[in-house]
């Protein structure tokens, strides 16, 4: 057994997983930071899902009656469960998907948030009483539990994005199933031996199955996609899968939240504080080795500033501490895998034959780690907005391309099928009114002097165009997973029709 093997037997030990998900499966889970095998985690027979559906069915019928406080206390529980083992699941996130310790932390930190946020929503459920036409009749808007959801997740939050679904959903009275990616299924059992933890402390009124996980591929992810049982599919990773998915639950009237690809920009106009957007630009673009789906991948800085920003971003990029993400220091871990690395040098080349000019973005050779794949970010000087800049590159690599009117930056900003994340570094107001308003950028979320990554849980996270149109986390999210029913109660001796229409009988 190779040391990683042990330190991830430790942490799983820690978190209560079962050994028998993890030992001898038929999926082998290899560890980013050395490319070593780390555990063989028992696949789900997409078969199987179908009776993890039903299981799912019986938990939604007992729990969907549960006082919706009664329901978050469940959630605050788990949300006591990962305070006490943060620094544990922090540090499998690390192990399996190769991010820097701090920022497994913070994806573990984002799961308690959205816990605490939950918590304070079952007692704010709210409906809508609206003034009926009618005399002696009241007419209102309710919230009921909508069924059991089911949760499909990307190898780069394998845990924070289940629990942005998982809390809300199980707040509202709902069940959830989740499928999460193939790359990091150990994550997703270390998570939810820690709901069983808070559901042993919760009391025998949780009915079993709140929580479920199927592991393995696409084939998994369908069984789900294509079972009207389940009302509400939330599936987050690429564009591909999201073209695929979308119309499949759409195609049997399911409900579907998508969270897809984006390909975020940041405008640096005249006026900007060039030492905050240099330190905003070097995290969004380089942290998490650019595997965030909220990654900086366009830079459209004003002529008149790009001279002085250039020069430093170079530098800045040549000196960050590539190498293993368990140690203190480092900044840019590994990539997932090679493919990855080979969409990063495919990019890479299509840039330059485009044009592009391409400092950085070389492969660091870690000493021991032979088997990851690292990579120094890039920074690649456009001549314009070309194809390569348009698509999605999942690796850390920033386009830079200039801009004379604010208007051009604007729509050269909003020239591209995703509409995720954006910002505006400025220090005139004019400037980021013009991009904060109606026919400004056009993205889910617009940022004024930050980056377009590490969104807070308190605002609804999603993007339009390509990226899905999905909302999840904080705001009136919670909406997607019930079901919202309108009530007319007449109080009156009297049958008035609505729109004063008349139908007298005998
Ligand atoms: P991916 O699309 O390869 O896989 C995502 C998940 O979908 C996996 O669990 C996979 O098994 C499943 N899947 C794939 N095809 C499926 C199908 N036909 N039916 C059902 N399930 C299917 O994505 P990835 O490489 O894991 O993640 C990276 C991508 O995710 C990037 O494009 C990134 O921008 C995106 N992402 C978006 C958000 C967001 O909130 N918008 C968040 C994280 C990641």
């Amino acid at each position: 057994m190779n040391s990683r093997m042990q330190q991830v037997q430790a942490v799983l030990d820690e978190l209560g997983a079962p050994r028998d998900a993890w030992q001898g499966g038929e999926l082998a889970v290899t560890s980013p930071i050395g490319g070593e095998t780390i555990a063989e985690v028992a696949t789900t027979d997409p078969r199987e899902v179908a009776t993890c559906i039903e299981r799912a069915g019986h938990a939604f019928r007992a729990w969907r009656d549960a006082p919706p406080p009664r329901r978050g206390e469940l959630i605050r529980l788990l949300g006591e469960e990962l305070r006490t083992h943060k620094r544990a699941l922090a540090t499998l996130v690390t192990l399996e998907n190769g991010k820097i310790l701090t920022e497994g932390e913070g994806e573990v930190q984002e799961m308690i948030d959205i816990c605490d946020f939950a918590v304070g929503l079952s007692r704010q459920l709210y409906g809508l009483t609206i003034a009926s036409e009618r005399p002696g009749h009241h007419l209102l808007e309710r919230w009921h539990p909508l069924g059991p959801v089911g949760v499909i997740t990307a190898f780069n939050f394998p845990v924070a994005v289940w629990s942005w679904n998982a809390a809300l959903a199980l707040v509202c009275g709902d069940p959830v199933i989740w499928k999460p990616s193939e790359k990091t299924p150990l994550t997703a059992l270390g998570t939810q031996a820690l709901f069983a933890r808070a559901l042993e402390r919760f009391g025998d009124d949780a009915p079993a199955d709140l929580a479920q996980v199927v592991i393995g591929g696409a084939e998994v992810g369908e069984a789900l996609v294509d079972s009207p049982a389940l009302p509400l599919i939330s599936a987050t990773g690429s564009t591909r899968m999201g073209r695929a998915v979308g119309p499949r639950v759409m195609s049997r009237f399911g409900r579907v939240l998508l969270e897809l690809g984006g390909n975020n920009a940041a405008i640096v106009t005249p006026s900007a504080d060039l030492d905050m957007a240099m330190r905003a630009i070097c995290f969004a673009a380089a942290g998490t080795a650019g595997q965030r789906c909220t990654t900086l991948r366009r830079l459209i800085v004003h002529r008149s500033v790009s001279e002085a920003l250039l020069p430093r971003l170079e530098r800045a990029f040549a000196s960050m501490a590539v190498g293993d993400p368990l140690i203190d220091g480092t900044l840019v871990g590994p990539l997932i895998d090679a493919e990855a690395s080979k969409a990063m040098d495919a990019a890479l080349d299509d840039a330059r034959a485009q044009g592009g000019q391409v400092s950085g973005g070389e492969t660091v050779a870690v000493e021991g780690l032979s088997g990851g794949h690292y990579r120094r970010p890039a920074l690649v000087r456009m001549p314009a907005q070309t194809d390569v800049v348009r698509r999605e590159t999942f690796a850390p690599i920033l386009y830079l391309m200039e801009y004379d009117a604010l208007d051009d930056a604007i729509a050269m900003h909003n020239d591209v099928p995703q509409g995720l994340s954006s910002c505006i570094f400025t220090t005139d107001l004019r400037e980021s009114e013009r991009f904060l308003s109606a026919s400004g950028g056009d993205c889910g979320i617009a940022n004024v002097n930050i980056g377009p990554s590490g969104a807070e849980i308190g605002g609804a996270f999603g993007g339009e165009k390509e990226t899905g149109g999905g909302r999840e986390s904080g705001s009136d999210s919670w909406k997607v997973y019930m079901r919202r029913q309108t009530q007319t109660v007449n109080y009156s001796r009297e049958l008035p029709l609505a729109q004063g229409v008349r139908f007298e009988v005998e």
